[in-house]
C-alpha cells in the first residue's frame, strides 16, 4: 500500500478551486447555481494572440524550449518591464515560467528551506502561505485589517520580522480583496525592509491591468529603486489578456536568484509551452488598447457587485479598487439562524447557507486568512451579478 510523503499533509488543495468544482458539480445535477467564485476574466484571449499560437504552429515551434524561455518572449518581457514599471532587467534576469504560480513555487522551492520564515500579509492568496510549507518553511500572517483598505501597516510588518525571515510577499491588486498600495505606501513598506539585510520582497503583480481606481500602478523596485536588488517582480498573462488556459507567467529579479529557480523548474516541468510561448510574445509587444475598455467593463460589475451586497442585511463591502473580487463582510449575519432553524457561526456557515439556499457560490474568508468575511468574483454577465445580489439579499433578509 503506497504511503504519502508528510509534506503532502502539511497544506490543502486550493479552496477556490474547491467551490468552483462544487458549484460546477451542483450545476450539472441540475442546480440552478451562479457561481462567484471565479479566478479568471470572462473576455476571450485577443483574436491577434491566437493567430499568434497558430503561426507558431504552422512554423512547427512545437518542441522543447529553453527552460527560462524563447529568447522572444525574454526580450517582450524585459521591454515590458521597462515600458511600464521603469525597470531594466538583463535577459539572464528573465524566467518564463508555466504561469506566475510556477514562478512562486520556483521562487520558494530555490530559497525556503527549513525554518525560515516567509511574511505574507492576510488576506492573502492562498497558495502563498500553502507553497511555503510545502518547502517547509513557515508563514507568518500579518493582517491588513479593513481599515487600512486591506493592506498592511509598516509598524505590523516591523514587528513580524525576525532574523529567520526571508520574504516579504506582496500582491497588489490584490486576490481576494482587490487592495491596491500606493508607491508612497509601497516606500513605506520597502524602508522597513531596507533596514533588514535578510529579507527580500516577492511581489506578485498579476492583477496590475486590473486597476480601476487609486492609480497609477506601481511596484517595489519601481517604486524605491533601493529595492530592486531585492525585489522579485512576478507578473504574466493570465488575467490581463485573458489567457489563464495557455499558463505564461514571468519574472524579473536578482540574476543569482533567476538562476536558482531555472534550475528547480528544470526538474519539474522544464519549459512552458513553446505555442503559449510565442502566444504570450503577442500578448505583450501587440495592441494594448484593449486593457481599458476591458478595464471599464470589470470596473462597471465591480461597482454592480458591491452595490448588491451592500443591499443585503448584515453585509458590508468596501469597492475594491482593483482585481476581480469584492471581500465581504459578514459579521452582522454571525448568530442569526436560517429559515430551518440552523445557526450561522462562521463565514463557512454563511457560504454553505447561500449556496443551499440561495444557489450562489462564494468563498468564505476563512479560506484567505480571514474571517468572517467572504470573495465574490465578478467577472461575469451583469445580469446574473444583478440576479446573484437579489438572490443573496433574499437569503439574508430570511435570516433571523
Ligand atoms: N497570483 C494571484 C494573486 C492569483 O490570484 C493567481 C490566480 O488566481 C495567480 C497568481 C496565478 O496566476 P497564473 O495563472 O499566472 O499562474
Amino acid at each position: 500500500m503506497l504511503t504519502f510523503a508528510p509534506r503532502t499533509s502539511r497544506f490543502k488543495p486550493s479552496p477556490s478551486s474547491a467551490a468552483s468544482a462544487r458549484a460546477r458539480d451542483l450545476r450539472a445535477a441540475g442546480r440552478d447555481i451562479i457561481s462567484l467564485t471565479a479566478g479568471e476574466p470572462d473576455f476571450p484571449t485577443p483574436d491577434n494572440v491566437k493567430q499568434a499560437a497558430i503561426r507558431a504552429m504552422e512554423r512547427n515551434e512545437t518542441k522543447y524550449t529553453n527552460t527560462d524561455g524563447v529568447p522572444e518572449l525574454k526580450a517582450a518581457v524585459q521591454a515590458k518591464f521597462k515600458r511600464e514599471n521603469g525597470l531594466d532587467y538583463g535577459l539572464d534576469q528573465i524566467l518564463i515560467g508555466n504561469g506566475a504560480k510556477q514562478i512562486i513555487f520556483d521562487a520558494i522551492m530555490a530559497t525556503v528551506a527549513s525554518g525560515d520564515e516567509v511574511i505574507v500579509p492576510a488576506p492573502y492568496w492562498v497558495s502563498y502561505p500553502d507553497m511555503v510549507r510545502l518547502a517547509g518553511g513557515a508563514p507568518v500572517i500579518v493582517n491588513g485589517p479593513q481599515n487600512n483598505g486591506f493592506k498592511v501597516r509598516a509598524e505590523d510588518l516591523d514587528a513580524a520580522i525576525t532574523p529567520n525571515t526571508k520574504w516579504l510577499v506582496l500582491n497588489s491588486p490584490n486576490n481576494p480583496t482587490g487592495a491596491a498600495y500606493s508607491r508612497d505606501e509601497l516606500i513605506e513598506l520597502g524602508e522597513v525592509v531596507l533596514e533588514h539585510s535578510q529579507i527580500c520582497i516577492m511581489t506578485d503583480d498579476i492583477y496590475e491591468h486590473l486597476l480601476f481606481d487609486g492609480g497609477p500602478f506601481s511596484t517595489p523596485a519601481q517604486a524605491l529603486p533601493a529595492l530592486y536588488d531585492r525585489t522579485l517582480t512576478i507578473n504574466g498573462v493570465s488575467k490581463a489578456y485573458s489567457m489563464t488556459g495557455w499558463r505564461i507567467g514571468y519574472a524579473g529579479g536578482p540574476k543569482e536568484l533567476i538562476r536558482e529557480m531555472v534550475k528547480v523548474q528544470s526538474q519539474s516541468t522544464s519549459s512552458a509551452g513553446s505555442i503559449s510561448q510565442a502566444a504570450a510574445v503577442e500578448a505583450l509587444n501587440g495592441p494594448q488598447d484593449f486593457l481599458e475598455e476591458r478595464r471599464e467593463s470589470l470596473r462597471q460589475r465591480r461597482n454592480v457587485m458591491a452595490a448588491a451586497l451592500n443591499a443585503c442585511d448584515g453585509l458590508i463591502c468596501d469597492t475594491p479598487p482593483g482585481g476581480m473580487y469584492v471581500f465581504c463582510s459578514c459579521a452582522g449575519v454571525i448568530g442569526k439562524r436560517t429559515p430551518d432553524g440552523k445557526t450561522i457561526e462562521n463565514d463557512r456557515d454563511f457560504t454553505m447557507y447561500l449556496l443551499d439556499s440561495a444557489n450562489v457560490a462564494v468563498v468564505q474568508g476563512e479560506a484567505y486568512g480571514m474571517s468572517p468575511y467572504f470573495r465574490a468574483s465578478f467577472p461575469i454577465a451583469t445580469e446574473l451579478l444583478e440576479e446573484a445580489g437579489r438572490r443573496i439579499q433574499e437569503a439574508c433578509a430570511a435570516l433571523r
